[in-house]
């Protein structure tokens, strides 16, 4: 089934905080977010696809469209087993496995920036800002 990434405007201090967590992600994975073209064979090939709300390549292209708060509260960050099925389809040579790592890695240091999802406007971020409230907002 196809889904929508819905964008959502960021004000000055949310677009650094998410422009903070997409330099993470590529300074932590060594991948470079814009090299991914989104044609979808990472998907096609991902054995755990079907149970994911988000599809492999629409993490990378909330990440992308500078809309972390789409991609932290995914349940595929937590569904990805680092098969490396994708990464072996990948024709740009993306590396997703090290992208899910990255995440992951935010999301259980840094709270999932609780400051910007305190500040989306959307339904994910805010209950991921409830969620990472008040136990996970120490930062590293
Ligand atoms: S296979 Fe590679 S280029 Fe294609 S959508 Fe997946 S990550 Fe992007
Ligand atoms: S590494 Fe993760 S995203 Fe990539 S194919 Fe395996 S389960 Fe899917």
């Amino acid at each position: 089934m196809p889904i929508t990434l819905r964008l959502t405007p960021a004000n000055g201090q949310e677009a650094a905080a998410r422009r903070e967590l997409t330099d993470f992600v590529e300074r932590t994975s060594g991948q470079t977010l814009a090299a991914c073209y989104q044609c979808a064979k990472c998907a096609a090939g991902c054995p755990l696809a079907a149970a994911m709300d988000l599809a492999p390549q629409q993490i990378i292209r909330a990440l992308q469209l500078g809309q972390p708060d789409l991609a932290l509260p995914s349940q595929t960050l937590w569904l990805c087993v680092g098969c490396q099925t994708c990464a072996t389809r990948c024709p740009c040579n993306v590396e997703l496995p090290r992208i899910m790592d990255a995440l992951r890695l935010w999301a259980e240091t840094r709270g999932r920036s609780a400051s910007m999802m305190r500040g989306s406007s959307t339904l994910q971020g805010q209950r991921v800002a409830q969620v990472w409230q008040p136990t996970h907002n120490q930062s590293v």
